[in-house]
This record gives C-alpha cells, sequence and structure tokens, in this order.
C-alpha cells in the first residue's frame, strides 16, 4: 500500500484513480484484450463492457445511451461541442455565440479560434460572486445567435452557474445550449432533460477515473457533424478503435461518483469550511467566488501582498499540493483570466490560492494546511515590497 506522505489538495486539476476502479480496468488491459468492434465472442467481451459503460454514463446524468459519445477527455468534448455546432450555424446564417469570460481554456481558445474565422462570441461578464447574470444573457441574445456555452461549476473558484435558467431561455429561443459539466459531473447531481442541455462534456479523471477518456452528451435531435472519419465506432460519429480499459473505468467512477452525492459534499463541505474559517483569519485575506453557490471541495482565496506561485512552491515544500488557479495558466506570469473577470485588482490576482478537495481529503487535511499557510503568508509577507506598500498606506489613513 501506499503511505501518504502529503496532503493532496488539487482536485480539480485531477483526482487519484480510484482502487476499485482499477480493479474494473484491469482486466481490459490484460485477458480481455478484443477488439470492441469484433463479431467473434471474444471481442463482444470488451463490446458488452462499452456497453455498460456507456449505460453507467447515461444513468448518472438522466440521458439516453444513444446520447452518449466517448471521446479523449473534456477538452476534446468541448472543442467537438463548439466547433461542430459552429459548423452547423453556418449553413443556417448563424453567426454568433454566447459564452462567459471565465470558461475553461478548452472553450475560450475554441471561440478564439471561431472568431478568427468570422464567428462574433459575446463573452457575458463575471461578476463579483463569480456568476452570470441571466438578464445579461437575455440582453446578449440576437437572431443570429446559435449557441449558448457556460459552464457549469468553475474550475478555479467553484462558482455553479444558473444552468437550469440558461437551459429554459436556450429552449424557448431555439438556441443550442452546451455546458462544460467537467468539474461538476461527479459532485452535483445532474438531470439533462429538466435542465434542458442540449450538449454536456464531461472527463473521467476528474471524479476518480483515468485520465485521456471523456464523452460528449449530445441530445437526440440534435446534428452534429463527425469528429473523426474512418471505422463505424461511437455510430461512425468519432471513428477509432475504442479505449476500452478507459471507457470501463469511467463508467465504473461515473457511478461510484454519482452514488452518495449528499453525504460526500455534506463532507467536503466541513472539510473547505474548516480550511476557509481558519484562512479568512489572516489579515487581508479574501473568499473568491459566492459562499454558498460554489462546489463543496472548492476553496479559492487571494493574500494580498504576495506571489501565488510562491505561496504553492512553499505549500509543496510543506507538504501541500495545491494549485494558484487553472493548472493550464501555472508557468504564465498573467494573472487568471479567472480571477480578473470577476473584478479582482492584478495584484490582488496574483496572491490566488485554489484548494480542491475530494471525498479522499479529511479534516486532518484541513488542520495540516492550516497549520502551515498562516506561517507561510507572514514570511512571503516580510519579504514583498507589496506587502510594505499596502502597510504604509494603513499607516497615512
Ligand atoms: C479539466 C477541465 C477540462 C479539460 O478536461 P481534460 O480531460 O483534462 O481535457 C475542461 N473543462 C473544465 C472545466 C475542466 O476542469
Amino acid at each position: 500500500m501506499e503511505c501518504k506522505k502529503f496532503v493532496y489538495a488539487d482536485n480539480a486539476a485531477t483526482t487519484r484513480l480510484s482502487t476499485d476502479v482499477l480493479n474494473k480496468m484491469m482486466p481490459y488491459l490484460t485477458e480481455n484484450y478484443g477488439n470492441a468492434s469484433s463479431l467473434y465472442n471474444f471481442g463482444n467481451i470488451a463490446r458488452s463492457a462499452v456497453d455498460l459503460a456507456r449505460k453507467q454514463i447515461a444513468d448518472a446524468i438522466c440521458a439516453e445511451q444513444n446520447e452518449i459519445y466517448f471521446t479523449a477527455g473534456g477538452s476534446e468534448s468541448d472543442n467537438w461541442a463548439i466547433k461542430g455546432i459552429a459548423a452547423t450555424m453556418r449553413k443556417k446564417n448563424k453567426n454568433h455565440i454566447i459564452s462567459s469570460a471565465f470558461e475553461h481554456h478548452a472553450v475560450l481558445h475554441t471561440l478564439k479560434a471561431l472568431e478568427k474565422e468570422g464567428f462574433e462570441v459575446t463573452f457575458l461578464p463575471v461578476y463579483e460572486n463569480g456568476i452570470i447574470s441571466i438578464d445579461d444573457l437575455k440582453n446578449s441574445i440576437r437572431e443570429d445567435t446559435g449557441l449558448v456555452t457556460i459552464m457549469f461549476a468553475n474550475n478555479e473558484i467553484g462558482t455553479i452557474q444558473p444552468i437550469s435558467q440558461i437551459g429554459e431561455i436556450c429552449k424557448d429561443k431555439k438556441i443550442i445550449f452546451h455546458t462544460d459539466a467537467v468539474q461538476a459531473v461527479g459532485n452535483i447531481a445532474i438531470d439533462v432533460k429538466s435542465l434542458n442541455i442540449d450538449l454536456l462534456s464531461m472527463s473521467a479523471h476528474k471524479f476518480h477515473g483515468p485520465k485521456g477518456v471523456g464523452a460528449l452528451f449530445v441530445r437526440k435531435g440534435i446534428f452534429l457533424p463527425n469528429l473523426i472519419h474512418g471505422g463505424g465506432q461511437e455510430r461512425s460519429r468519432r471513428a477509432g478503435t475504442e479505449n476500452v480499459a478507459g471507457i470501463v473505468g469511467m463508467g465504473a467512477a461515473i457511478e461510484i461518483s454519482c452514488r452518495n452525492i449528499e453525504q460526500k459534499n455534506k463532507k467536503l463541505r466541513a472539510i473547505s469550511q474548516r480550511v476557509i474559517d481558519g484562512a479568512l483569519r489572516i489579515e487581508r485575506s479574501r473568499l473568491n467566488g459566492d459562499p454558498e453557490k460554489r462546489l463543496a471541495g472548492n476553496v479559492s482565496l487571494c493574500f494580498e501582498g504576495i506571489e501565488g506561485e510562491s505561496l504553492l512552491l512553499m505549500l509543496d515544500a510543506m507538504g501541500v499540493c495545491a494549485s494558484s488557479g487553472s493548472a493550464c495558466t501555472s508557468g504564465s506570469l498573467d494573472p487568471s483570466h479567472v480571477l480578473l473577470s470577476i473584478g479582482l485588482p492584478h495584484e490582488i490576482a496574483h496572491g490566488s490560492l485554489r484548494l480542491s478537495f475530494s471525498d479522499e481529503n479529511t479534516l486532518e487535511d484541513a488542520d495540516k494546511i492550516l497549520e502551515v499557510l498562516p506561517g507561510i503568508v507572514k514570511r512571503l509577507r516580510s519579504i514583498s515590497p507589496l506587502w510594505d506598500k499596502i502597510k504604509q498606506k494603513e499607516i497615512k489613513h
């Protein structure tokens, strides 16, 4: 057995592959190596396993099995949904897409690419609470709006968007509604039918499944062009021999993680709240995003007068794995687009820390973080010219 030497608090970046899930996958990496598309019985074993996983995923979001398409992850699902619908919009002379300013880069950069091709995109502002406004959405809709793509829950600050209202508006206006639900699946109960979602992206490694496998829900009746041409897999829409073990793992993982969402969230809220209460005792600190309408396991904080990157390195040295925001932006000196989108000034957005918990974390993990965090912030501030300035201003006032 592995021994846990560190506190892993970066579950929004990825989660540990659950041992039960690995055990379900193993036979398909070893003895059951048949091709799911073959006609002999040996291939049928793999076919049945893929079918079961498709059912597990459909059941988890209240969809039909033939509305689920396997992909290589969340980014691929987002790209396929958005570029695919954009291509169908062209034929209908629709040129306008609505999204939000704080989408994951898999959505944001896809939309930027479409802008270069001539599409017009409205990026709805996000307010201080980390939530878009329904009035803004209504006011942005035009005659030629063909797609709304707004994430279910944000990956950096964890805030949950008014998906049900967005779905209703889109249904009413006959606009296709896609949501990047990569952070939500497994953490929030989702019913794509009652929420009027047309397309939904998910990724297995965010809920204790394997990396490199995801799925896209496409509501029956929505036309989406094929992503990969080739064999007849995924009803010819995404060709290529199935990643059987990955798909089996995704099915098992989604079933496990959707089993006791309420109970799991109760535990996560307790861990998060302990960290939030402790961290907010540090002067000039803040919690980013709505305190209620957020993923139970997400804690996004800012500490004035320090750099998030230095904070991360020192936390790492003390055995805490965390993030300053999205893993994709680390390494760049710009503060996160998400924190800027909710109106934080650059200098505050720089001092960000995201702690994201899963059901494998404990209250002890929260205590361990709080044992080291205040001391690290204090030390970094003691050598920060920025902090000096803040303090001098305080004296003057
Ligand atoms: C992780 C993540 C993605 C990307 O998923 P991959 O499977 O890593 O490609 C997309 N959107 C959100 C909100 C995410 O958190």
